[in-house]
């Protein structure tokens, strides 16, 4: 044994020191050679221990280095060698010291003994297990280790660095402010299940409080600490007692979870212990924020994969292309989509080669957006046509969009193209049917319009264009008497014949109804307009069969010529239509070029015709009276009402100017009735007047026969005015009785049967012959004045007058001789049978205070 005050001196100089001694002395007494450890002065300083048994003395040594120093010990005991080593020396209940040991035995010869003297490193090795820990984890965080991996690091060393025996863990505060561990393997899973997803805000424990505070917090005794009031219990039955919990904050000071070290008794962290979490807890805060950055890196990518997966898949299922080209729309690599469609390969679309697959039509249009495109920069669309790569051409819908660096400067142009030929197809279906004619397949009124416009633009100077109408003569007959179906077929011929008479530049469409309308180039001026005129007119007029039924066509065809000083564009139609009326006016079967002085007169029409809508209401209407003669006794038997329009600027405007139009426009219905009305009255009042029962004609206009209502509006005028029936006599014109429809045959008869009295005016004007009139119950014939006019006073004509005379005579018809003016003309019609004359010869028409006088007169004399 060493000596008691020597060891005294010595442990006094080796605690000064920081160190330790333990003093190892064989008892050879012992069995198995089991050494007994005198340890006087760390006895006395660190574990209170007395002299101990080998056993007893490991028993303060951590359980995890006990074997390796009773290892320690053998080997110094049998080989007498220095050893060194570090072991944890258990304080007390829950402290441990790291110890530095040097050992050897002892010099003196009788006595087996060991010196060891051990420094304390605690603090030493605390730190290098933090600074390691550190380490560790930015090592792993850095490869990409998962998160889980890199904190339990940091636990470990946690764990490591306490002075005691402590489990660490790690919790992550997430956006729905509930903590949820993240690295928990040193704690009991029954106790981390039952605080996982603990809300922050609500939840005890400590954890919780430093997350509210952002600071440490520490609950010294689990067992009375208010904050774990929830999950004491469960804490305490895994003999968890202290919790000391320490944010993990973020650079900008927001808490993103917790690092906790529970101990296994009451106490506090000493303040190195404090330091050294915080130290990983900051760790941690860039691990976790790096994890973060990552997470969100990730998300972001995940979700650009999602959205280009998509975008594909939109691309794909749309039909379109993707291409991307340098900033000078060059292609510099492969588009896969565009090699595919076109078939090109990446050398020969590279540059501008891509251009090579664009329809040769197309190219020149986007050859200069692309030139455009090389400067500015904005988005863009265009239509062309693609060839494929079987040849065929496509017609694709591009856009183009510029893509910007970071700086603001173009890094490429990317796009997509989109086949939209069957939109295109559509498309031109849609515009063939709006701007053809069903029937004939010719082109309608909008296509005309359109391509007038063009043509105009391109017509090569010293050039003429022929802007021909044609309107086909007699047309709405053909369709009335043998039905639309006869129309149509026939409509067809005439479009086929015309068609095939135009030299294939020429337009022919089809306006509507019965109306074409030819646009011709002229090579030489108006008179090779002529020329096509006539060769259209002769194609037109070759008969035809139609349902087995022959019909001879003919047309009346209005010219006018562009470029033309008289002529706008928007007037060409209109003008060709005047010239086509004035053909038509003039008999039909013909041609008129336009004039100035027609455009005049139709413009003077078309004024007239929105006056005479109105003159009705404004009663300008006036009756004037011209009497008829008897022949036999020279007096006057009866009048002809003839109306006239008291213009308010123009004056009295004659029949025969306003007469067609009231016709053309339906107006004349109510004029007619008007007429029939007045004159009945007028007659009535003149006969009370005069006592003279004369007899009154009223004409009747083509139109009104075909409304069944003229037989009701005669007899109203009649009852209206008191007038006997037969003192009525309606004059129709042979064109009225030609247009035969059965509306007219009947209401020809029901006429006749009140007893009104029918005559044929105008009689040899039309083509209708006596016998053609035997079918209708026609009482007079009134010859027309072209009959008896000065070349007609020839006795062939005489004889002519007699011999329709007696035919009429024959059939019961009176006959009535118009427009007589001279009293030679006269004498001639005394020879024949004629029973009634009527002409200036006697007298003009006249208003009504004059004629009754004239009677009176004429009666006396
Ligand atoms: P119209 O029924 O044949 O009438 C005879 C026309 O010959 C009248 O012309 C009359 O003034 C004219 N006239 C009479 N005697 C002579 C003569 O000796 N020499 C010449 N050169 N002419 C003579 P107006 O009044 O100008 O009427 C023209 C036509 O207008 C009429 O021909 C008739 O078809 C039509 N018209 C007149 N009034 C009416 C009417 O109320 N309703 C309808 N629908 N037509 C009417
Ligand atoms: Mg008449
Ligand atoms: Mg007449």
């Amino acid at each position: 044994m060493a000596q008691p005050d020597l060891q005294s001196r010595l442990a006094f100089t080796l605690r000064s020191a920081g160190l330790l001694e333990w003093y190892v002395e064989l008892d050879d007494s012992l069995s198995d050679g089991q050494a007994t450890v005198a340890v006087v002065t760390h006895a006395l300083d660190a574990c209170a221990l007395g002299s101990t048994s080998l056993t007893e003395f490991l028993e303060h040594i951590h359980p995890d280095d006990r074997d390796s120093v009773a290892e320690h010990v053998a080997i110094t005991l049998s080989t007498g060698d220095e050893v060194r080593f570090e072991c944890r020396v258990l304080v007390d209940e829950s402290s441990v010291q790291m110890v530095s040991v040097t050992g050897r035995s002892t010099a003196h010869p009788e006595l087996r003994a060991l010196h060891f003297i051990s420094q304390d490193v605690t603090d030493c090795r605390r730190s290098e297990a933090i600074a390691e820990g550190q380490m560790r984890a930015l090592e792993l965080a850095v490869a990409g280790a998962p998160l889980t991996e890199v904190l339990v690091e940091l636990t470990r060393s946690a764990q490591k660095q306490s002075a005691r025996t402590v489990s660490a863990a790690i919790m992550r505060l997430d956006e729905d402010g509930r903590l949820r561990f993240v690295e928990a393997s040193s704690l009991p899973s029954d106790f981390v299940a039952a605080l996982n997803a603990m809300d922050a805000g609500s939840d005890g424990t400590t954890c919780s409080v430093s997350v509210r505070t952002g600071k440490p917090s520490v609950a010294l005794d689990i067992g009375g600490d208010p904050s774990w009031a929830r999950h004491r219990d469960k804490a305490l039955e895994h003999g968890l007692r202290a919790c000391w919990s320490t944010p993990i904050l973020s650079h900008s000071g927001e808490v993103m979870g917790t690092i906790a070290c529970y101990s296994s008794v009451c106490a506090a962290p000493s303040s190195l212990e404090q330091q050294g979490i915080t130290l990983l807890a900051n760790t941690a805060a860039l691990v976790v924020q790096r994890d973060r950055a990552n997470r969100a890196r990730l998300e972001v990518e995940q979700k650009m994969a999602a959205n280009e997966r998509r975008f594909k898949g939109l691309v794909k299922a749309t039909n379109s292309l993707v291409w991307s080209t340098s900033p000078l729309v060059d292609i510099v690599e492969s588009q896969p989509d565009w090699n595919e469609f076109t078939g090109q390969t990446f050398e020969q679309s590279r540059g501008k080669g891509w251009l090579e697959a664009v329809h040769p039509e197309d190219r020149p249009e986007l050859e200069a957006l692309v030139e455009e495109m090389r400067s500015v920069f904005a988005n863009r669309r265009a239509e062309y046509r693609v060839r494929q790569a079987d040849g065929q051409y496509r017609h694709m819908s591009g856009h183009a969009v510029p893509i910007f660096d970071d700086h603001g400067n173009i890094k490429e142009w990317s796009g997509g193209l989109t086949d939209i030929t069957d939109r295109k197809q559509v498309e031109h279906r849609l515009h063939h049917m709006a701007t053809h004619d069903p029937l004939t397949g010719l082109p309608n009124r909008i296509y005309l319009n359109e391509h007038l416009r063009e043509l105009v633009n391109f017509i090569p100077e010293n050039q003429q264009l022929m802007i021909m109408l044609i309107d086909l003569d007699r047309f709405k007959e053909v369709n009335d008497s043998m039905g639309h179906g006869y129309g149509d077929v026939l409509l067809v011929q005439i479009a086929h014949r015309l068609r095939e008479a135009l030299p294939s530049g020429d337009l022919v469409a089809r306006l509507g109804g019965d109306e074409f309308v030819v646009v011709a180039h002229l090579p030489d001026g108006a008179r090779s307009a002529e020329r096509l005129a006539s060769d259209l007119l002769r194609a037109i007029q070759v008969p035809c069969d139609v349902l087995g039924t022959r019909y001879y066509p003919s047309a009346s065809m209005g010219m006018c010529l562009y470029p033309d000083p008289d002529t706008s564009i928007d007037e060409l139609l209109q003008h060709a239509d005047i010239a086509m009326y004035r053909a038509k006016y003039a008999g039909g079967t013909g041609m008129r070029f336009f004039s100035a002085e027609m455009s005049i007169e139709s413009k003077n029409r078309m004024a007239l015709e929105l006056d005479l809508r109105e003159a009705l209401e404004r009663d300008e209407f006036v009756l004037h009276y011209q009497p008829r003669i008897c022949l036999d006794d020279d007096i006057p038997c009866g009048v002809e009402a003839l109306i006239r329009w008291n213009h308010p600027t123009k004056g009295l405007v004659s029949p025969a100017e306003f007469i067609p139009i009231a016709e053309a426009t339906g107006l004349i219905c109510k004029i007619g009735n008007w007429v029939l009305h007045q004159a009945c009255q007028d007659i009535q009042q003149l006969t009370a007047r005069i006592g003279t029962e004369l007899t009154l004609s009223v004409n009747v206009s083509p139109v009104q026969l075909k409304s069944p209502m003229l037989c009701s509006e005669v007899s109203r005028a009649l009852q209206a005015a008191g007038l006997d029936t037969h003192r009525l006599e309606l004059e129709l014109t042979e064109s009225g009785l030609i247009e035969d429809t059965d509306t007219s045959h009947q209401l020809l008869r029901s006429l006749g049967a009140i007893g009104v009295r029918l005559a044929i005016d105008d009689f040899g004007t039309g083509y209708a012959g006596i016998a053609y009139l035997r079918q209708y119950p026609i009482d007079v014939v009134k010859l027309d004045r072209t009959f008896l006019c000065p070349t007609a006073k020839s006795d062939n004509c005489l004889d002519f007058i007699k011999a329709v005379t007696e035919m009429c005579h024959s059939l019961g018809m009176r006959v009535v001789a118009e427009g007589v003016e001279d009293a030679d003309m006269l004498r001639q019609l005394m020879r024949s049978t004629c029973d009634e004359a009527q002409g200036y010869l006697f007298a003009k028409p006249m208003p009504l205070d004059k004629l009754g006088d004239y009677i009176i007169d004429r009666r006396a004399s």
